[in-house]
């Protein structure tokens, strides 16, 4: 018997990378999963492999979320499970970060966001209640340098998770943020062997299955738990090492 047995779970930005690695373990615990990504072939090739649907979703249009959270109701069911795991990132330092930049940056990582919970809500009311997971990052409880639109989209997630653990509660729909470290996926190509990981105290890159296990967590088994962050960063928030 799997933890997600019977449950409709939509996951966006889950062609690969930690996406990839949720609707993975997602399917293998019984959940009918639900792909949502612009990245049509890799998305349906990995759907068909796990005996998931994919869904073309752009986080960043209103009508194709309308669109496709009104077709999962009609033909697969209500939504129990949402998890809000698309975004992009932007290396550049404040002072020459363009608008048009900072506008993307906002655009997938903080009003997908909003557009993905305002979205599925009245499904998840209609399924009796639901578990809504925000991806947002280390990034959303510190600073870093050359990041300021991803640090503030991730506040912003960050922001916006309670907000909503608070409007939906009554509707038995709960919503958390997590808090990943660097992972190795797509985003972080290349930085695995980065210094930065060396002072944490776990001084290595994590893997997408560690913080998938966490999100399986969270939507199985963390009842008692809204509005709240769940850190998965090898220790990356923790503190500054210091050597004397
Ligand atoms: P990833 O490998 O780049 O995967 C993100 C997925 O989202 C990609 O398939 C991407 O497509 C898709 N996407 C981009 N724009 C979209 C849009 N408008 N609509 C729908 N899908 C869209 O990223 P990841 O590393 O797995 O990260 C997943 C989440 O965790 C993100 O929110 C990221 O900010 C956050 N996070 C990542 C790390 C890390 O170290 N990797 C750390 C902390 C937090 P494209 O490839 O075409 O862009």
């Amino acid at each position: 018997m799997g933890k997600l047995d019977g449950k409709i779970a939509l996951i966006t930005g889950g062609s690969h990378g930690m996406g990839a690695a949720d609707a993975k373990l997602f399917a293998a615990e019984g959940a009918r999963v639900i792909i949502g990504d612009v990245l049509d072939d890799e998305g349906q090739a990995l759907a068909d492999s796990i005996g998931a649907e994919y869904r073309r979703l752009d986080v960043t249009s209103e009508s194709n979320w309308t669109e496709v959270v009104a077709d999962i109701d009609e033909n697969i069911g209500h939504i129990d499970i949402l998890v809000n795991n698309a975004g992009i990132v932007a290396f550049t330092p404040v002072a020459t970060t363009e608008l048009s930049e900072w506008n993307r940056v906002i655009e997938i990582n903080l009003t997908g966001v909003f557009l993905g919970i305002r979205s599925v809500a009245a499904s998840m009311k209609a399924a009796g209640g639901g578990v809504i997971v925000n991806l947002s990052s280390s990034a959303g409880m510190m600073g870093y340098s050359n990041l300021s639109a991803y640090v503030a989209s991730k506040w912003g997630v960050r922001g916006l998770t309670k907000a909503a653990a608070l409007d939906l509660g009554p509707d038995n729909i709960r919503v958390v943020s997590v808090h990943p470290g660097g992972i190795r996926t797509p985003m972080t190509a290349g930085m695995e062997g980065n210094e930065m990981y060396a002072s944490q105290a776990i001084p290595r890159i994590g893997e997408p299955e560690e913080v998938a296990k966490l999100v399986l967590y969270l939507v199985a088994d963390a009842t008692y738990s809204t509005g709240t962050e769940f850190i998965v960063d090898g220790g990356a928030t923790v503190g500054q090492a210091l050597n004397f």
